[in-house]
């Protein structure tokens, strides 16, 4: 039988989808060729905005109405957090943020006896880390997950309901994935979570031992972090991350907004002065790093005056990039019983100004990195004529008459920069 997964959101999903196609191979299915009906479907969702749930919704309903016969799996956060809502979208498994491992084998457990599987269990408190295999995703950059849950309850933020408390994986594990990964010659692995500042919460450590859990094979090159919430990274865990040498040195800071009223109204726990001192601490620590971030714009209540706040704050700080969202109303969230939402043209209005900040300061950084001596790791060659990687400090490069392939590190100048698109490099 033939399977395909379809996979939405954050990189802890696609890490647990590669998971779940290893899980329906040794099952003995096979994947299905591009635009052929699966005969086994599985659909890895996403609630984070009211947009990524009704996507993998839509997808279910258009699966099951032109191949009805198809076996259908809704899996990830969706049914986690919106179990009852979930089982009546005709589904034959649900599958929460657990037990994806098991994806294989339930599949097949429905095509033996005809009965559909349309529960899906809490996470309890005091739940310890789900052991995953490993599987490779069969990118240039291997993704490692090192943490599952968060408890911090921001008001406008589903995620705590969908992915249960903090769970961390231990230590050896992190080292023989990174071993795993590197043997099947992945240079650069990247840490993942759902709040990885959380790391080491529950079994008494912190993200440092995680990352030089990560750093210890001899085959890996890099290691990089993927999005961390800053106030829970203290002076001694950004001295201890600076010891590591092979830790990029790119952290992508979740900001949400520049105003401190706003801040507060989402239950976040830093004012954008607590923000700026982080950041400080870090560029002290990595001189020659690059900061990226997420912002929200058009919560509930924002003001004009927060909003331009909110501008001039993500200005100040200079980020080399980011990702802007609008807020999205999450029912069972603290931020859902409010009443002052802002109006969709005006949040649209806010999206459009601070993605343009956002781009500028990208393509400000992108040209400070002219002159700059980086290594780049190989990710393609689109033709003979250039091949495309990444810096340490996550910024694309193309190589124009290199003969490198992908996987090789390669030393550059970087001698032009293309907007905030991409670097162009050449060889020394
Ligand atoms: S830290 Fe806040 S925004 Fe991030 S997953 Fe946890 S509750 Fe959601």
């Amino acid at each position: 039988m033939k399977y395909a997964i379809y996979t939405f959101g954050c990189k802890v999903n696609q890490y647990e989808s590669a998971v779940m196609e290893k899980s329906l191979k040794d099952q003995g299915y096979t994947p299905a060729e591009e635009d052929c009906c699966p005969d086994i479907a599985v659909i890895n969702s996403c609630c984070v905005t009211e947009n990524s749930d009704k996507k993998a919704r839509r997808l279910l309903a258009r699966i099951k109405r032109d191949n009805p016969c198809c076996v259908t799996v809704l899996a990830g956060c969706y049914p986690q957090a919106y179990p009852g809502k979930a089982a009546l979208l005709g589904a034959d498994i649900l599958l929460g943020s657990e037990n994806k491992e098991k994806v294989g084998k339930l599949a097949a457990e429905f095509i033996e006896s005809g009965e559909r599987r349309l529960t899906v269990p809490d996470i309890p408190s005091g739940s310890s880390y789900e052991r995953l295999g490993s599987a490779d995703m069969g990118k240039t950059r291997a993704y490692i997950k090192i943490e599952d849950g968060c408890d911090r309850y921001c008001s406008y933020c589903i995620i705590p309901y969908a992915r249960g408390p903090v769970r961390s994986r231990p230590l050896k594990e992190i080292t023989a994935e990174a071993e795993f990964q590197s043997e099947r010659g992945h240079k650069e692995v990247i840490l993942v979570g759902i709040n990885m500042s959380c790391y080491g919460k529950d079994i008494g450590l912190r993200l440092p031992d995680a990352v030089h859990a990560a750093c210890l094979p001899e085959n890996v090159k890099r290691v990089r972090l993927s999005s961390l919430e800053p106030e829970l990274l203290t002076g001694e865990d950004i001295s201890r991350l600076a010891a590591e040498e092979k830790l990029c040195p790119h952290f992508h800071l979740s900001l949400q907004s520049g105003s401190a009223a706003t801040l507060k109204r989402m239950n976040r726990r830093y004012t954008p002065q607590q923000y700026r001192e982080i950041v400080d601490m870090i560029r002290a620590s990595f001189p020659d790093c690059a900061i990226t971030t997420d912002i929200m714009v058009g919560f509930a209540g924002e003001t004009e005056e927060e909003f331009l706040e909110s501008c001039e704050f993500v200005k100040s700080i200079g980020f080399s990039g980011g990702h802007v969202f609008t807020y999205s109303v999450r029912e069972g969230t603290a931020a859902a019983k409010r009443k002052d939402f802002i109006p969709a043209d005006v949040a649209a209005e806010r999206y459009r100004i601070m993605t343009g900040i956002i781009s500028q300061l990208k393509a400000d950084y992108y040209l400070s990195q002219v002159g700059n001596v980086r290594e780049v790791l190989i990710q393609r060659r689109e033709s003979n004529d250039y091949a495309n990687g990444l810096i340490p400090q996550y910024v694309p490069v193309r190589i124009y008459g290199s003969k490198a392939q992908k996987h090789d590190l390669v030393r550059v100048r970087i001698t032009l920069a293309c907007g905030g698109d991409h670097c162009v490099g050449v060889e020394i």
